[in-house]
């Protein structure tokens, strides 16, 4: 008999059956993806119960699982051929098979000697190989390149301050580090949570192509060396959130080389275009990257949150973060064993089973598939170009060389805005804006693998349709 205070179901049966119920409901909602609206808000009275106080009494299972599917049609909209906003991936049924196993387990990945641990350390051999990193390097699952950007950039600084900053701190040492204007902003958060300030992040303005000005960096680096300053790291864009554009990687390793400073590569979704025939060469480079963050969720499709970091000097990796204190001593033998453990690559201590989805998915799909998906996906998007193109209203805001396609509706900000507001409130599809040279812009960005070329007409039509409507 279960003690009376275990929180297991009392009747195992009934779990089953609204377990099983469940499971149905996810799949039917993945398996409709195509279908109905792409974005759909919380309707008013699921707002108003998402109010309620904290519950105090236990409630029948069968009542959590009807609360539970309720909510499955609202989420951003991004399992649906037309979500076009930022950078979302699209997901995919595998992952909830996974998530199934992760939740069962219950596994614990801070460290110890245990199925789990393997399974990530398999994966992260896996990104080495994806990504050409040699054999030694090291890794870490994270939640996405957010938080893989902030473990390599404390890499970068322990090293160059010979890792004395771990219990002094950086006061005063004057670190520096560049990117480009196109970067995204989880750099500067980076250098905000590192102590170092993000004004010691210099934006390099980028050339008529959107990549980093490598003239105006050579230039600022010494003009900061000759101000007493000591530049320690540049951080390469592979995927710029705005147009897609890809920094001169290799040259900037040479600079990096020359100047000694860490190279750190932002590839959050375009790093993984590695896997494409068509985007590959253009990332030529980031193989010598010191450091390499870059998410599994985007442009890959594992189901939300799934991201990595690379890290080529394993040793300076492992002496940023290994500090454990008795209590967590490993040994030679026993669950206790398995040294290094993910705690000492990274911040967290307790941390789920992220990389059983994405192990799962690599086995599932492999990389030649979700490749051919990537480039699938350029190739709408010079699709949509060439659709742009031929409309005398709308006008191509920037060069598209990857799956970000920026373009507007005659000239209008307010018109362009709402045009984009309009899509989404009538759930045809979710485009985003940004500004490009100090315009609104219509923002299609393509990491979507079931997208088609017909969405492209889809989206033009009713642009056009929206658009001659306000403008009427
Ligand atoms: C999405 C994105 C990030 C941030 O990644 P998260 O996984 O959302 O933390 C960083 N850089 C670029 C270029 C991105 O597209």
């Amino acid at each position: 008999m279960p003690n009376d205070t275990s929180l297991d179901p009392s009747d195992w049966e009934a779990f089953h059956n609204d377990a099983h119920g469940l499971l149905d409901a996810a799949i039917d909602q993945m398996k409709t993806a195509r279908e109905g609206r792409v974005w759909t808000p919380l309707p008013d009275e699921m707002k108003s119960s998402l109010t309620s106080p904290i519950p105090n009494k236990p409630a029948a299972t069968n009542e959590i699982a009807d609360r539970l599917s309720a909510l499955l049609p609202y989420g951003v909209g991004n399992t649906h051929p037309r979500f076009f906003g930022w950078v979302h991936g699209s997901g995919n049924p595998g992952g909830v098979m996974a998530d199934i196993v992760a939740a069962a387990m219950n596994a614990n990945l801070g460290g110890r000697d245990h199925g789990a641990i393997y399974v990530e350390r398999q994966v992260i051999d896996w990104a080495r190989q994806m990504m050409g990193f040699p054999e030694g390097s090291s890794g870490l699952i994270t939640s996405g390149t957010s938080m893989g950007t902030i473990v390599a950039l404390k890499v970068a600084r322990d090293k160059r301050l010979n890792f004395a900053s771990r219990s002094r701190g950086v006061n005063g040492a004057g670190l520096v580090g560049y990117t480009s204007e196109q970067a995204h902003s989880c750099i500067a958060r980076a250098f905000d949570m590192l102590g170092l300030g993000s004004d010691a992040l210099r934006k390099i303005p980028v050339n008529s192509d959107f990549r980093m000005d490598l003239s105006v960096l050579k230039t600022r680096v010494k003009a900061d060396r000759a101000a007493g300053l000591t530049p320690f790291a540049v951080i390469g864009t592979a995927g710029s959130v705005n147009v897609g554009a890809i920094d001169d990687l290799s040259a900037i390793a040479d600079i990096a080389a020359a100047e000694n400073l860490w190279f750190h590569v932002d590839g959050a979704f375009g790093a993984t275009g590695i896997l494409s025939d068509h985007v590959r060469p253009m990332l030529k480079g980031m193989e010598r990257a010191d450091s390499l963050a870059f998410d599994f969720h985007k442009w890959l499709h594992v189901n939300y949150a799934a991201g990595c970091v690379l890290v080529r000097d394993s040793a300076a990796h492992l002496r940023t973060f290994s500090e454990r204190p008795e209590y967590l001593t490993g040994a030679e033998r026993g669950l206790a064993a398995g040294a290094p453990w993910p705690v000492d690559y990274g911040p967290e201590l307790s941390r789920g089973f992220i990389a059983l989805k994405i192990w799962a998915h690599l086995l599932e799909h492999g990389t030649e598939k979700l490749g051919c998906s990537i480039t699938e996906n350029c190739k709408q998007a010079r699709l949509l170009a060439s659709l742009i193109d031929k409309h005398p209203e709308l006008i191509l805001l920037a060069p598209v060389n990857l799956n970000i396609v920026c373009f507007s509706f005659g000239h209008s900000d307010a018109r362009n805005e709402e045009i984009v507001l309009q899509l989404q409130e009538k759930g045809l599809a979710v485009p985003s804006t940004t500004t490009i040279n100090g315009q609104l812009a219509i923002r299609v960005n393509i990491t979507n693998h079931r997208t088609t070329d017909a969405d492209m007409q889809f989206l033009i039509d009713q642009v056009i349709s929206i658009g001659v409507g306000l403008s009427a």
